[in-house]
């Protein structure tokens, strides 16, 4: 199963992907917690991520590109993943389908999570929270900024999606248990 998660932050698509993984055996390729993960090494993309993740902006293209291709080659990854948080733009989705074709593989489904806007600010407040303030960018001002940003590159990738016949709306302010298994009855239809 190859496939992407996408919805705004705070629509629960990183909750939902962990799921994903345990039923299909699929690796998650989560973009955000690889330059996470490079932040806490000290690395330098993690370095050039650092400031331009906590503020709310994206990472540049080619950065994330690369990071995307690498994980794509991973031995964990050739029998299907599950892309969260990739691609964020169109010039991300179109060199996604570069690289697929390249790898002459297809994706099975774009699942969006459609939430209601004015939740997200209190979900993401409750994930801060829970995780002890852990992310420096689940603030409300970050979150707002992440919202626009959302709205202005990546809402577009709905239609570009939609355009390949591969997109799978699924309401997202269901409980957890009920989106994993509506996934799931879409998936297996
Ligand atoms: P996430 O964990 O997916 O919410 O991502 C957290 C932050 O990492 C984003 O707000 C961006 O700054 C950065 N990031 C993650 N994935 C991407 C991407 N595909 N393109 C650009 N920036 C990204």
């Amino acid at each position: 199963m190859r496939l992407i998660i996408m919805g705004p932050p705070g629509a629960g698509k990183g909750t939902q992907a962990k799921l994903l993984v345990e039923k299909y055996s699929i690796p998650q390729l989560s973009t955000g917690d690889i330059l996470r993960s490079a932040i806490l090494s000290n690395t330098p993309m993690g370095l050039q991520a650092k400031e331009i993740m906590a503020s709310g902006d994206l990472v540049p293209d080619e950065v994330v590109c690369g990071i995307v291709s690498e994980r794509l080659d991973d031995k964990d990854a050739q029998n299907g993943f599950i892309l969260d948080g990739f691609p964020r733009t169109i010039a991300q989705a179109q060199a996604l389908d570069i690289m697929l074709d390249e790898k002459s593989i297809a994706l099975d489904a774009v699942i969006v999570l459609e939430v209601d806007a004015n939740s997200l600010v209190e979900r993401i407040k409750q994930r801060s929270a829970e995780s002890g303030g852990a992310r420096s960018d689940d603030n409300e001002e970050v979150l707002r900024k992440r919202l626009d940003v959302y709205g202005d590159l990546t809402r577009p990738l709905i239609a570009y999606y939609e355009k390949q016949g591969r997109v799978m709306k699924i309401d997202g302010m269901a409980s957890i248990e009920e989106v994993t298994s509506q996934i799931a009855n879409r998936l297996e239809k």
